[in-house]
């Protein structure tokens, strides 16, 4: 098989800013990949908080050139990444993955969804991310954003909880709230009490990624389910967090590839928790990639296409959250 990659520069609209980070723009790899006729597609949306960056992405592609040119088809590639094992690289593995999947799909004539056993129709709307900003900024945005059955607001420790109220009331949409890491366990308690009392859905990662103590205690109190999120890249932290919360966010690009995201699905639904399909800053290439797997999920937060100013590519459709499946073989990605 034959690899190629380039990596392109995404801006989103808006200045996106997070408890953890401030995105002015983001690199993602693209990977393209070409074998007994077939072409695939996949992209890298890597995340320094979980060690990636575009070299470090390209320097794993280099380095794993050599193998795929001896891989005949997709699935010695699939092989060959399997046995690298789940550790390093993730959103490098998971660019290589989407691209394989992307190729069996069309060997196969079928989309990704299928390849998976899934029903479009069971995949849930996504929620629209609301950033951090100034009050007025986010009031704004949610307003624009209203015909989103549920959105997504980004909160850090200093942001007023008001805001929140503000919002439920102003758009009547549901509310989830993501801390990105932000709050003290004590302090979480403190803040989950509002927000449980303004009636948002579940509250996302509220304390620091490695403190499972700290997420359990919060969870103790809170009366609104609480989900870990940067606490759970892989399906090798489930058992440990799975006393801890109620739901996980599953991610391609934390976790490593559509296969392991399936299988963090599984995993967690097996011990009772709730689970979210959620995206980096990623055009609509690596989006649509997790689009075909949200019908194994609870939630879906893949809103990143829309929060660009130009997406280089188009996939799933998103119609006020309603997610449109592309029914072609493969993923269905094409240039914009
Ligand atoms: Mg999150």
């Amino acid at each position: 098989m034959k690899l190629t990659f380039e990596t392109i520069e995404l801006v989103p609209r808006h200045v996106f800013r997070t408890a953890r980070t401030t995105s002015a723009s983001s690199d993602s790899v693209i990977v393209r990949l070409e074998g007994d006729g077939f072409v695939g597609i996949g992209e890298a949306a890597p995340s320094r908080f979980y060690g990636e960056t575009a070299e470090t992405v390209t320097s794993f592609l280099e380095g794993m050139q050599p193998r795929i040119d001896h891989c005949a088809h997709e699935a010695e590639l699939m092989a060959e990444l399997t046995s690298r094992g789940g550790t390093g690289n993730p959103a490098a593995r998971a660019a290589l993955e989407i691209a394989a999947h992307d190729i069996i799909g069309k060997r196969f004539q079928r989309p990704v969804h299928q390849l998976f056993g899934l029903d479009p129709a069971d995949a849930p709307d996504t929620v629209m991310s609301i950033g951090l900003d100034e009050p007025d900024v986010m009031l704004a945005k949610a307003r624009d954003a209203a015909g989103f059955s549920t959105l997504k607001i980004k909160l850090d420790r200093d942001t007023d909880l008001e805001i929140v109220r503000d919002i439920k009331q102003t758009t009547g949409s549901k509310i989830t709230v993501d801390a990105n890491c932000a709050w003290p366990p004590v302090e979480a308690i403190e803040k989950i009490k509002v927000l449980a009392e303004i009636g948002v859905e579940f509250v996302e990662q509220p304390v620091a990624a490695k403190d499972i103590d700290g997420l359990r205690l919060v969870r103790r109190h809170a009366e609104v389910p609480v989900f870990a999120d940067e606490s759970c890249p892989t399906s090798n932290e489930i058992p440990l967090v799975a006393d801890a919360v109620d739901g996980v966010v599953v991610k391609l690009m934390k976790c490593g590839g559509l296969v392991e995201a399936v299988r963090m699905a599984r995993m967690a639904r097996d011990r009772g928790l709730s689970t979210m399909i959620g995206c980096m800053l990623e055009s609509s290439l690596a989006i649509t990639a997790a689009a075909h797997i949200a019908p194994l999920m609870d939630w879906a937060d893949l809103d990143s296409g829309l929060l660009l100013a130009d997406d280089p590519f188009v996939g799933v459709g998103i119609d006020e959250g309603r997610m449109v499946l592309p029914t072609e073989p493969g993923l269905g990605v094409r240039s914009a």
